[in-house]
C-alpha cells in the first residue's frame, strides 16, 4: 500500500507507543509520513478517555483535523475514547469521519478494519528521532482504583516477554529508555516465572546508560528496587499517590496515607538524598474534606517533591467513585487545586533555583535542549544549553540559571 499519513496523538506516554508501532505498521505497509495533515492520505487521532476535558480535546481534534485534512483523504479515530465509546462515536462522527477503531484492530487506507485482534504490544515500530524513548511493558491493569475506567477498556494486565521488549529497545537505538504501563510496578505479576519490574530494570540497565520508570504504585515499590533505582544513573521516582489522606485513599480503593507515604520518601532520600519525585494528586475526589485537604498541603509542603500534577477529579461514567455521594462542587475542588498549585510552584522553583552553580550531566535531546536524570521528556521542565553540544550525546555543564522549572547551564567540562 502507497500513500501517506498523519497521526496526531492526545494523551499519555503509553498513547504515544501505540501511535509509533502504528507509524511502524503503516511503513511496513509502504506508507511514509506525510509532511502535513493537508497533504497526507490517511488521517488518524490517537485519542485519549481519562478524564473529561481529556475528551474534549480529542473530539475537538476530531473535528480540527476535519476541516483541515484534504478531500478524498481517510479520517480514522483510535485510542481510548474509541475503544471506550466506539458505536456511540461511530454514530456522533458519521458525517465526519471514515472509521472508529479501538485497540487490536489496524488501521488501513481504503480498507475497513477486518481483523479483530491485533496486538499493539508487540508490532514493531520505527527508530526513534529522539534519543529517549518510551518502552511500553504490559497493557491493562489489575487493580481497582474508583476514579479509574481504564481496567474497563483496557482490560486485565497482559505483561510482554523480558525477550521482545528487549528487541524493541536494541531496534530503537536509544540513550533511554523509559518504561511505562498503567501499573508499572506490577509488571510480571500476571504470568508464571520470575518476571518482576526489579528483574526488567536491571536487564534494560545493561542496555542503556539511562533507564527511568513511570508510574510506580506505592506499596508496590519494594526495598529492593528504591536501593537499585536511588543508585543508578536516573534516581528519579514517580510515584503514584494520587492522596495522601489514608480515609480517601480507601474510599478511592488504593493503598497508602501520608505516614507510609513519607516512609517511602524518607527511605529513598537516606539511600540518596539527591533523588527526584513527581507524582500527582487527585483534587476534590468525593468526600474529600477540608481536613483531607489539608494533609494534603501539609505532606507537599512538608515532604518537598520536586514536581506534582494535580488532576482535579473528573466524574466517569463505569466507575465505583461515580456512584459515591459527596461528590465535591466544581468550584471547590478547582480552588483547593489553585492553592496546591501555587505552593508547588514555589517548592519546584526552589529546588530548581538550588542547583545553580551545580555540575549536573545532561542528555542533549535537541540543539540547545538537553535534561539531566531529574527531568523526564514532555514531563518536567528541561536545561537549556549551548546549541554546540551534539544531539544524542552526554555532556557535563554547569548549571547558571533557574527560570521556573527550567534550567540554563553552560560549559563543557567532558
Ligand atoms: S493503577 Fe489504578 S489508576 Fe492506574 S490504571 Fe490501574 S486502576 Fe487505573
Amino acid at each position: 500500500m502507497s500513500g501517506s499519513y498523519w497521526i496526531e496523538t492526545l494523551g499519555c506516554p503509553k498513547n504515544e507507543v501505540d501511535s509509533e508501532k502504528l507509524a511502524g505498521t503503516l511503513h511496513e505497509e509502504g506508507m511514509t509520513l506525510a509532511t502535513s495533515i493537508e497533504k497526507a492520505d490517511l488521517v488518524v487521532v490517537n485519542t485519549c478517555a481519562f478524564i473529561e476535558d481529556a475528551k474534549e480535546e480529542s473530539i475537538e481534534t476530531v473535528y480540527a483535523l476535519n476541516e483541515v485534512r484534504r478531500e478524498g483523504s481517510d479520517l480514522v479515530v483510535t485510542g481510548c475514547m474509541a475503544e471506550r465509546y466506539g458505536s456511540e462515536l461511530q454514530k456522533a462522527f458519521a458525517d465526519d469521519v471514515d472509521a472508529v477503531v479501538g485497540f487490536g484492530v489496524p488501521v488501513t487506507l481504503k480498507e475497513k478494519p477486518t481483523i479483530p485482534k491485533f496486538d499493539l504490544l508487540n508490532l514493531p515500530r520505527p527508530k526513534s528521532d529522539n534519543p529517549w524513548g518510551y518502552v511500553k511493558v504490559a497493557e491493562g491493569c489489575d487493580r481497582i482504583c474508583g476514579f479509574c475506567s481504564i481496567p474497563s477498556f483496557r482490560g486485565h494486565q497482559r505483561s510482554r516477554t523480558v525477550d521482545s521488549i528487549k528487541q524493541e529497545i536494541e531496534s530503537m537505538n536509544l540513550q533511554e529508555v523509559i518504561l511505562v504501563a498503567q501499573d508499572l510496578a506490577s509488571y510480571g505479576r500476571d504470568v508464571k516465572g520470575d518476571l518482576s519490574i526489579h528483574n526488567l530494570y536491571k536487564t534494560v540497565s545493561e542496555m542503556v546508560r539511562w533507564v527511568r520508570l513511570l508510574y510506580l504504585y506505592p506499596s508496590s515499590l519494594t526495598k529492593p528496587l528504591i536501593e537499585l533505582v536511588a543508585n543508578s544513573p536516573v534516581p528519579y521516582f514517580d510515584l503514584s499517590l494520587q492522596h495522601v489522606s489514608g480515609s480517601l485513599l480507601k474510599r478511592m480503593r488504593r493503598w497508602g496515607d501520608s505516614s507510609r507515604f513519607t516512609k517511602i520518601i524518607e527511605e529513598i532520600r537516606r539511600q540518596n538524598s539527591e533523588a527526584v519525585f513527581r507524582t500527582n494528586f487527585i483534587i476534590g475526589y468525593p468526600g474529600e474534606t477540608e481536613e483531607d485537604h489539608d494533609e494534603l498541603t501539609r505532606f507537599i509542603e512538608e515532604n518537598q517533591i520536586d514536581w506534582c500534577g494535580f488532576f482535579v477529579y473528573s466524574r466517569e461514567e463505569n466507575t465505583f467513585a461515580a456512584s459515591l455521594d459527596n461528590q465535591v462542587t466544581a468550584g471547590l475542588a478547582r480552588e483547593r487545586m489553585q492553592e496546591l498549585t501555587e505552593m508547588q510552584d514555589g517548592i519546584t522553583a526552589q529546588r530548581r533555583d538550588s542547583l545553580i552553580g551545580e555540575q549536573i550531566e545532561v542528555l542533549v535531546d535537541s540543539s540547545g535542549s538537553s535534561r539531566s536524570f531529574r527531568e523526564s521528556p514532555e514531563i518536567d521542565g528541561v536545561v537549556l544549553v549551548p546549541e554546540h553540544l551534539k544531539v544524542g550525546t552526554f555532556s557535563t555543564v554547569t548549571v547558571v540559571e533557574a527560570t521556573g522549572t527550567d534550567l540554563v547551564a553552560m560549559g563543557r567540562i567532558s
